[in-house]
């Protein structure tokens, strides 16, 4: 269908089946975005419209950012695809070895997937796989977490806890069991940073792996930082004990870090924020500004050299995927952490952290307001649910937030916020003034 740019909404919308949408309310009443640079996505109604969520927690470096647009196009005249398999190129390895730099420091081996999910799945059948490698064929048992959300593949939704997610897909994997989730609003509401109490819901561990028997069980995935249930944070001392658990009973850590990685919290993963190291780490969003699928799992030596051995002909993974370090996707990953590094945007994400925790927190007596969580440079606002229809304040707020040119994001009844960490004060200014005066007219 030819694009008429004086009207650049399509006439038929009906042939996408729009994901995580209700579509037959969004083909009502289409909200699109046409063009964005910097802080701000352009409308096909001619809005610039803030971006309060970088995207979907993606866009870290904000949107049209020159040098990754350049890497990208480049790249393309150059060499736009090569076998992933039994092949290489150049850039999948630079891209590897860069990430290994600014990994944690165990971490030194990278396995490239085309998204979160995809690194979910992929961390999960290494953790098998090696548990196997080690001869611990009998540990096959995952343990994820309740409101945990790892992606949408089977795997992840078995190991995560959203029951949407989850019930309508039928039995699931098998051999997986959650640990309780940590939000505990009695306790912790308005909490800035970590809240104080929860640490001890860790060792709901011990009794799961006291259940199962340690040796089923082959590791543990939470995301440090649960964003997609609402911002949950972890409470002082948990992931600590999490990993003095695991470690105890030879049972793998894995951090999710698909929304927590590239800077969200002001240091390049939340590994290193939280001064806990996993065994393992996903990552994807903020690998290539969002701007090419691409994911990514880190391990460990220990993991990775557990797979190296046997005849060197032989293939000692059996797993992988077609675009697994895209020449394309490498590329703009490539430019994407040049552009980080070169503008200190971890930095800078530590820096405005502050200013952004006292904006967030600056809601507190709004109407509906029962909560309120931030970290680095990201928030959570939870709003008291409309009796008999949940989920309905927050999504009037996130019109509303649309109409008034400011991007949110929901989940729930919460509200989400992750900027792009070039952010600058008054953009945050701008989004919590009208934020504010929404919740104040919402009914
Ligand atoms: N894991 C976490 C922690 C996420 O937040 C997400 C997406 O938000 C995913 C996995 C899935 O990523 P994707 O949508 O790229 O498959």
């Amino acid at each position: 269908m030819a694009l008429d740019r004086s009207n650049p909404v399509p006439n038929d919308l009906s042939a996408f089946w729009m994901p995580f949408t209700a579509n037959r309310q969004f083909k009502k009443t289409p909200r699109m975005f046409v063009s964005a640079d910097g802080m701000y996505y352009k409308t096909s109604d001619g809005r610039d419209v803030l971006d309060g969520t970088a995207g979907l927690w993606c866009c870290n470096a904000g949107h049209n950012r020159p040098k990754i647009v350049e890497a990208i196009r480049q790249q393309a005249g150059e060499l736009d695809y090569a076998p992933a398999f039994q092949m290489g190129h150049p850039k999948a390895f630079e891209l590897a070895t860069r990430l290994r730099d600014m990994a944690p420091e165990p971490m030194e081996h990278v396995f490239f997937t085309n998204s979160g999910s995809e690194s979910v799945e992929t961390a999960l059948k290494i953790a098998i796989a090696y548990q196997r490698a080690i001869g611990q064929g009998t540990r096959t048992r995952l343990i994820g977490r309740e409101r945990g959300y790892h992606g949408v593949n089977f795997g992840g939704i078995s190991v995560g806890g959203i029951v949407n997610n989850r019930k309508f897909f039928g039995s699931l994997l098998t051999g997986v069991d959650h640990l309780p989730h940590t939000h505990l609003p009695g306790q912790n509401a308005f909490s800035r940073g970590q809240p104080e109490h929860g640490a001890h819901l860790a060792d709901e561990l011990e009794r799961i792996v006291a259940l199962h028997g340690p040796e089923t069980v082959a590791a543990v995935i939470v995301e440090p930082m649960a964003g997609s249930t609402g911002v949950l944070m972890p409470p002082k001392g948990y992931l600590q004990r999490l990993r003095e658990i695991t470690r105890k009973h030879g049972i793998l850590l894995i951090f999710d870090e698909v929304i927590t990685g590239f800077g969200r919290l002001g240091s390049s993963f939340a590994a290193d924020h939280f001064d806990v190291m996993p065994d393992m780490i996903t990552c994807a969003k903020g690998l290539t500004n969002g701007v090419i699928p691409m994911g990514a799992v880190l391990a460990t030596k220990e993991i990775h050299d557990a797979f190296m051995h046997g005849p060197e002909e032989a293939i000692e993974l059996f797993h992988g995927y077609t675009y697994s370090g895209n020449p394309i996707a490498s590329a703009a990953g490539l430019a994407t952490l040049e552009t980080y590094k070169e503008e200190g945007l971890f930095e800078r994400a530590a820096e405005l952290a502050p200013y952004w925790e006292d904006a967030v927190h600056s809601l507190r007596d709004c109407p509906h307001v029962i909560d309120i969580r931030n970290m680095g440079l990201i928030a959570g606002i939870e709003l008291d649910p409309i009796a008999g229809a949940p989920t309905k304040r927050a999504f009037s707020a996130f019109l509303q937030a649309y109409e008034n040119d400011v991007l949110i994001r929901t989940t729930g009844d919460i509200i989400a916020l992750s900027p792009p960490l070039i952010i600058e004060k008054h953009h945050i200014d701008t989004l919590f003034g009208k934020l504010a005066d929404i919740l104040k007219g919402l009914d």
